[in-house]
């Protein structure tokens, strides 16, 4: 068993930590990008703009105030200004409050007559003469940013912390995608694989505990199948005994039931037998050419004569394959068919692709009970059975359809299903042109 590893940078603290640091930086960028735009000292500040040259202005424009000499003022020293005086509102800029807006900024009215009040970080230099107000604006020394350039400097920013803070979940959760993968090959059946993810996490620790988790099944399933060829292996010498034994029964009755039995048990043995060589890969597949017609007669000869309907459409349907093993597959469609179908006619036919192709197609249809469409897909897994209740008269153990898949898969053959409860059940064999051989029809 592998040990588990011991965390070391837990996923967690991985993740608050990224947070903070989240946080922060969004903070610290706004904070950096906003006193930037606003900070003091950038509209030109007090310390910029000295009582002298403030008292210039002052002084230039007047009093009563002259608006001409303000426009050359503001034309001269690129100054935002706005007059009220008795009478006279006169500005140059509209963006600038007027004394009444400015009034819950500060009740400068009884206060001194000469002052700054800041609105959104932007000085406006305030002088009360009798009762004229003039209200001036420095130059702006960065008129390119205003409020849109704000904005889109916030976004900007959190844009690129965004995108830093998914790459770095996406690191973070990474091995979630191999973790997956991993878990859907183990339940397609794959015990061979391990999940990789080298990382000493929560991520990493569950990797480890998967792949433990896989080992154990694999085990399990492992030792339940060697008991099961086991048993069945060592179940055939009691039979052997057993037919050896019933010939020596006088009551033919007795004789025939106890026959019948052994004959159920040996067929059942062969078929888990038979299925776990297929599993193991231990029978090689012959390439013979191999006459569909000709297997199928058997087949029926075999299984139910009476009961089978088979008129060839074609001289010769010969494919490339192991005699033997599609003779085990067909023989199994063609005995369900009979089994299923309480007694009504089974149809088997060969016929070549109506499309033109080279492909042998093999259908046996019944009138039987049907199989319910959810069904469909798992009546290829091994020891499937579609109703216990429904099937339970009659005889098998839900191995026929998994061994003819896996000999059709061997054959590079394709299985098709139609069926309708209560209406019968079709099933359609595709062989490849492996070896395609076929004689016009009689
Ligand atoms: P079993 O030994 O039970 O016949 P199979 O693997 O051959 O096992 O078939 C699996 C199940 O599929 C059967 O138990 C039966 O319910 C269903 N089935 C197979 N062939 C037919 C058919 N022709 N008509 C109805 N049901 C069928």
């Amino acid at each position: 068993m592998q040990p588990k590893i011991k965390i070391r940078y837990s996923i967690f603290l991985k993740l608050i930590i990224l947070i903070l640091v989240f946080i922060v930086l969004v903070n610290v960028s706004i904070g950096i990008v906003l006193s930037l735009i606003f900070g003091k000292g950038h509209f030109g500040g007090p310390e910029r703009f000295p009582k002298a040259v403030r008292q210039y202005v002052i002084n230039n424009i007047g009093n009563p105030p002259d608006t001409s000499k303000a426009q050359k003022l503001s034309d001269e020293l690129d100054l935002k200004i706005r007059i009220e005086s008795d009478g006279l509102i006169w500005t140059n800029d509209r963006s600038i409050p007027t004394i009444e807006k400015l009034g819950p900024e500060r009740d400068f009215r009884n206060d001194e007559d000469d002052f700054i009040v800041r609105i959104k970080g932007r000085p406006l230099f305030i002088n009360k003469s009798g009762n004229s107000y003039i209200i001036f604006s420095p130059p702006l020394p960065r008129d390119l940013i205003n409020e849109t350039n704000v904005v889109v400097a916030v976004i900007i920013i959190i844009t690129i912390l965004t995108v830093l803070l998914y790459f770095s979940l996406r690191l973070i959760f990474g091995p979630v995608k191999k973790l997956a993968e991993g878990v859907e090959n183990i339940s397609r059946g794959d015990f061979e694989s391990n999940i990789e993810v080298n990382r000493k996490d929560e991520l990493g620790n569950l990797a480890v505990s998967i792949n433990e988790m896989k080992t154990s099944i694999s085990n399990m399933i492992k030792s339940k199948e060697s008991l099961l060829i086991d048993v069945s292996h060592e179940l055939r010498s009691p039979l052997t005994r057993i037919k050896l034994a019933n010939e020596f029964i006088a009551d033919e009755k007795i004789q025939t039931k106890i026959r019948d039995d052994v004959r159920e048990m040996e067929l059942m043995i062969t078929e888990i037998l038979e299925s776990y060589r297929f599993d193991k890969g231990y029978e090689s597949v012959s390439r013979e050419k191999t006459d569909l017609i000709k297997v199928i007669e058997r087949v029926i000869s075999k299984s139910a004569p009476a009961k089978i309907i088979f008129e060839p459409e074609l001289k010769e349907a010969i494919i490339s394959g192991d005699k033997r093993k599609i003779e085990t597959a067909l023989f199994n469609i063609a005995d369900n068919a009979v089994k299923y179908s309480d007694g009504k006619p089974v149809n088997i036919r060969v016929y070549k692709d109506p499309s033109g192709k080279e492909n042998i197609f093999v259908s046996v249809k019944d009138e039987g009970m049907g199989i319910d469409e959810s069904e469909l897909t798992k009546i290829f897994e091994p020891f499937y059975r579609v109703d216990k209740s429904r099937d339970k008269k009659i005889n098998g153990y839900g191995l026929g359809l998994s061994l003819v898949k896996k000999i059709l898969d061997e054959h590079y053959a394709s299985i098709e299903v139609k069926s309708k409860t209560g209406s019968g059940t079709e099933f359609i064999i595709s062989f490849p042109d492996i070896l395609p051989i076929i004689l016009p029809g009689k």
